[in-house]
């Protein structure tokens, strides 16, 4: 099909939940993808930190074909190899004790949502359900996880919401501090924020957010939905701090392409997730932790994640000197390959001119370019994206 019909029949058969840009990708190799038109492109999007091992990574694709073969799907009622298989790695490689499976980043934290309530209310009392978040955050599309998204563009028009959130400026511990209630049972947080603009948490904030919750016996969840899984040049952002929390959330990397999501607990916490509390029927099914298998053995390989810092370093220092060079660029930020570059202007009209010459960015919040390329994508690659976007900056 050409992308003119794609685009034709999304039109016609499909809700308009996205504004969709007038591009049909058809095909993906590393970090090069592919138009219905045969046109390549270097993906700096990369499905949104999903493709974090690039588009049909062998390993992935193998694990995959091989457990297609096998068994795609059982039920829960089971035991699951690949399920526990995975499992063991996230818990090896993590300060959590137990996994849950799901598929995505927002079942991921309603999860985590649920278990938070569920040890606050078995270990604190009854009144103890509200979850501080913070403004600019992003936790999902689902009710309760629009409603712990601290940005009300993404509730209008879908209440009511269910009730115990509340949101506090973020890296601003004094508003935290003050947030805290009665009622307060955790604060949940985006180490590094992806859809609100790219925005890192200062070290003493997360230091200090720690220490008040273990003083008020509060829990705290991070979710690394978007910045777990090497994005930020650890396997786990939360270890670029040093700052470990009672839960993780996890999706985007973990299937390599696959749809998968996951949340980690403290042997402690997870405790209080008992046979009937919760459940998914496609959660943790052995195709989809194969591939997450897959991806972890690879970016647990020596040195994965040497190469991804140096590499996500080499990149920032570049995107530095673009902003060095033009006036209208505010701001660099980020850390490994969660980059954003702040502008002065609107970033769509950017998006498309890098298309047009053969790069895929986003843009968040309307004027940050984000960049989230495979994490092991070439230096050759940084070069000529690099220079695509100088390109399209100096025409600005
Ligand atoms: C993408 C994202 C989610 C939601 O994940 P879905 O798989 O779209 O449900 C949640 N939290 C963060 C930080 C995200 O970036």
């Amino acid at each position: 099909m050409s992308t003119q019909e794609i685009m034709e029949l999304t039109e016609k058969y499909i809700m308009k939940t996205y504004g969709r840009l007038p591009l049909a990708l058809v095909k993906g190799q590393g970090s090069r993808v592919w138009d219905a038109e045969g046109n390549e492109y270097l993906d700096f999007v990369g499905g949104l930190a999903v493709d974090s091992l690039g588009h049909c990574h062998p390993a992935v694709v193998d694990a995959v074909t091989e457990q297609a073969r096998t068994l795609m799907h059982v039920s829960n009622l089971y035991h699951i190899e690949p399920q526990a298989h995975l499992a063991r790695l996230l818990v090896e490689n993590s300060c959590c004790g137990k996994a849950f499976f799901c598929n995505s980043g927002a079942e991921a934290n309603e999860a985590a949502i649920k278990l938070a309530r569920k040890y606050a209310k078995f270990k604190r009392g009854q009144d103890k359900f509200e979850i501080i978040t913070a403004l600019k955050s992003f936790h999902g599309r689902t009710l309760a996880t629009i409603t712990a998204t601290g940005q009300a563009k993404f509730q209008q028009g879908f209440e009511p919401l269910p009730e115990g959130f509340k949101y506090v400026p973020f890296n601003d511990l004094a508003a935290l501090e003050e947030a805290i209630g009665p009622h307060t049972c955790a604060v949940m947080l985006e180490p590094v924020q992806g859809e609100g603009g790219v925005n890192a948490a200062h070290q003493s904030y997360l230091e200090g957010v720690k220490e008040i919750c273990d003083q008020k016996g509060l829990l705290l969840i991070f979710d690394e939905v978007q910045c777990g899984l090497g994005r930020t040049g650890k396997l786990f952002a939360y270890q670029q701090y040093g700052v470990e929390p009672h839960i993780i959330t996890l999706a985007k990397a973990l299937g390599g392409g696959f749809p998968i999501g996951a949340m980690l607990a403290q042997d402690e916490v997870a405790q209080a997730f008992q046979p009937g509390d919760h459940a998914s029927t496609f959660g943790g099914n052995p195709l989809a932790c194969a591939a997450g298998v897959a991806v972890m053995e690879t970016m647990l390989e020596e040195g994965f994640m040497a190469k991804v810092n140096a590499a996500g370093l080499y990149f920032k220092k570049w995107l530095d000197v673009l902003a060095g060079k033009y006036n209208f660029v505010k701001e660099v930020r980020g850390m490994g390959f969660l980059l954003g570059m702040e502008l002065n202007v609107e970033g769509a009209g950017i998006v498309a001119k890098c298309q047009e010459k053969g790069l895929l960015i986003n843009c968040v919040n309307g004027s940050t370019l984000r960049f989230i390329p495979p994490l092991n994508v070439e230096r050759a690659q940084i070069d000529r994206a690099v220079e695509i976007l100088d390109g399209v900056l100096s025409k600005v």
